[in-house]
């Protein structure tokens, strides 16, 4: 029967994909069938749009079809297509190896934490080895659309290796997979039980799925169904065949547009992010359909990758059926389609985000993140803008959200500028020196956490008018206009003329000590609780963004800023004091670098905490000294 048997070992990630397969949870092992006839109807697509192309194929009369039957004698189910079919090179290719991008790390992933194996295997496509959960042996026998191509046998247990061997014997077109089950899942030779797992994961697929030679599978194309006809537990269905989630969708976006260009679009956000470890990055795009011909699988073109969280078709009357995926991008039919799917989801959000801020919160939770790295598309600015959120000191804890508008309708009077702070945390914030002017002004912030914000504030530049602004990079005589809302907590009096002339020597006195360090040394006007900071001239980047573009560039080298000093704090009062009896004491260098440190170690700057923490032991040991000597008095 055949003409040669070759063995041929699995690629080590082939095998490691099998030995998690194979330990998976029972829960699991329906998905098998799912994945099959996945990849049916994959191959039977991918024949059509051949014969879109006006390509040549043999066995013309075969009707585009999936076929399930049992052998329950032998324990087997034969799963058969009349798709594209294999060649020898595809079976080595493609089934002997996982081409998948970020397979891979997903492996790795899962091989480290087996349960999370089993909480999310489901969810994915693990494709065609997920056979081998339920298959003690698996033959597939295929014949390839290309007419001078022979027909192949690939045989294998699933555990290191494979045989190929090519058939004499003339078959058809497409591909027969028989499945002998194993021991624990004989159960499966039953046709009410294939019924079930097909209703379940395969009721969409939009070619007959025949059982035992009946169809069972609806075959509607959903998307285009008058909306009024559908019910939302359709939608539901729907959503769970294209996601792989069993839940229901957060948002269901479907229309139907007939002028200037006419198209069917079903799109929906998933209420959870999937994408657990960040992996699956290939994993998005929209189905493109032309006239209920499928033209290509998770199209990235449709809709802007910041959206890649949302799931769908979209089905064209438009573009032509034999249009190649290379050129797509380049056609204006499409682009006009892709414009107004994009403005689809953006309207979708905006409702939501008007019409019920709870569930906006939830999106905004779960894919506030991807979305936000749409900060570079301008075409769409005002309208991403408005759909951003931020935690800011409005809320009341670090849960809240605020849009920009909600900003601005609190903002005071004549404050033209969004102020921003950026930190690890809410308490890391709060303790910025910063802030203490915008505290005892009154005046809100925003507060970001994420990197990313960083980017989408230096993008944006600005919000209705409103400049946004860092803490750090802020024109302080702006806010000195605003009147002080809140009580100076350490009432000191007034400095006299006479120290005030001796403070501006002290400052000279100050930047003379830090040198290059700084690039001047000022009384601050900022500060309340802290007795100095660091200031970005206002021309540059501000210092988060500084620390982003250091770490892409491997530079900790420290960028040069003012030194601001508080003259009212008790601290400096003190220096002072000192400085007055004596310019030269040797106290002054301790405490003004101690200073400089200290404000580099809060700006998360410091590269060397050893001289930091000398120098603070240094000045306890000698402050311990004088309480000692007190105490003794
Ligand atoms: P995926 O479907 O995500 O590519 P699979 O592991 O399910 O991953 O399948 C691997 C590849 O094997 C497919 O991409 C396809 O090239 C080939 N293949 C699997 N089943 C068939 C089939 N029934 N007909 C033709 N090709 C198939
Ligand atoms: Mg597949």
């Amino acid at each position: 029967m055949t003409t040669e048997n070759n063995q041929f070992e699995f690629k080590a990630e082939v095998k490691q994909l099998l030995n998690i397969l194979v330990h998976s949870l029972y829960t699991n092992r329906d998905i098998f069938l799912r994945e099959l006839i996945s990849n049916a109807s994959d191959a039977l697509d991918k024949l059509k749009f051949e014969s879109n192309r006006g390509t040549e194929y043999p066995d013309k009369d075969l009707p585009l079809e999936i076929s399930i039957k049992i052998d329950k004698e032998a324990n087997q189910i034969i799963v058969s297509d009349t798709g594209i079919g294999m060649t020898k090179e595809d079976l080595i290719n493609h089934i002997g190896t996982i081409a998948k991008s970020g397979s891979a790390e997903f492996l790795q992933q899962l091989a480290k934490d087996k349960d999370s194996a089993n909480n999310i295997i489901g969810k994915f496509g693990v494709g065609f080895y997920s056979v081998f959960m339920v298959a003690k042996e698996v033959t597939i026998r295929t014949k390839s659309f290309k007419a001078e191509e022979n027909a192949i046998e690939w045989v294998s247990d699933g555990l290191g290796s494979y045989t190929l061997n090519e058939l004499e014997e003339l078959r058809k077109r497409g591909t027969e997979i028989v499945i002998s089950l194993n021991d624990e899942s004989k159960d499966f030779a039953e046709k009410y039980r294939l019924e079930n797992i097909i209703k379940t994961h395969s009721n969409f697929i939009t070619f007959p799925i025949k059982l035992e030679g009946e169809q069972v599978n609806k075959v509607t194309a959903l998307w285009r169904e008058p909306k009024s006809s559908i019910t939302k537990e359709q939608y539901k269905d729907f959503y769970n065949f294209l996601s792989y989630d069993s839940e229901e969708p957060l948002e269901t976006i479907h229309s139907s547009v007939d002028a200037p260009i006419q198209f069917n679009s079903l799109m929906f956000i998933p209420a959870k992010t999937y994408d657990l470890f960040g992996f699956n990055r290939d994993d998005y795009g929209l189905d493109l359909y032309v006239r209920r011909v499928l033209i290509q699988h998770k199209n990235k073109d449709l809709l802007p990758e910041f959206l890649a969280f949302v799931k769908g078709v979209v089905d064209s009357e438009d573009l032509p059926l034999n249009i190649s995926r290379e050129t797509l991008q380049e056609d204006l039919i499409f682009s006009k389609i892709s414009q107004s799917v994009t403005n689809q989801v953006f309207s979708a959000l905006q409702k939501m985000a008007d019409k019920d801020s709870e569930k906006y919160q939830s999106f905004w939770k779960e894919h506030g993140r991807v979305f936000k790295l749409g900060y570079g598309d301008y075409t769409n600015r005002d309208k991403y803008s408005k759909l951003l959120r931020f935690n800011s000191s409005y809320n009341d804890d670090e849960k809240g959200l605020l849009s920009l508008e909600e900003y601005i309708e609190k903002a005071k009077e004549n404050q033209k500028e969004i102020y921003y702070a950026f930190g690890a945390s809410r308490a890391a914030i709060n303790m910025d020196p910063h802030l203490e002017i915008f505290k005892s002004k009154g005046i809100g912030l925003l507060y970001l956490y994420d990197p990313v914000d960083e980017f989408v504030m230096s993008s944006l530049r600005n919000f209705n008018d409103y400049e946004f602004k860092s803490v750090d990079q802020v024109d302080l005589k702006k806010l000195e206009e605003f009147e002080t809302v809140t009580e100076k907590k350490n009432i000191v009096d007034d400095l006299s003329k006479d120290d005030e002339l001796h403070l501006s020597s002290l400052l000279s006195n100050i930047k003379e000590i830090l040198g290059d360090k700084v690039t001047e040394v000022r009384a601050s006007t900022r500060l309340t609780d802290s007795p100095a900071c660091l200031i970005n001239p206002d021309d540059s980047m501000s210092s988060t963004m500084q620390k982003i573009m250091n770490l892409s560039n491997k530079d900790n080298s420290i960028p040069k800023r003012a030194m601001e000093i508080n003259k009212d704090h008790k601290l400096i009062r003190n220096l002072l004091h000192v400085f007055k009896s004596d310019t030269q004491d040797p106290f002054i260098k301790k405490v003004v670098d101690q200073l400089y440190d200290s404000s580099l170690l809060l700006e998360g700057y410091l590269n060397d905490p050893h001289s930091l923490v000398q120098n603070i032991n240094s000045m306890l040991e000698e402050s311990s000294g004088w309480y000692v000597s007190l105490k003794k008095k």
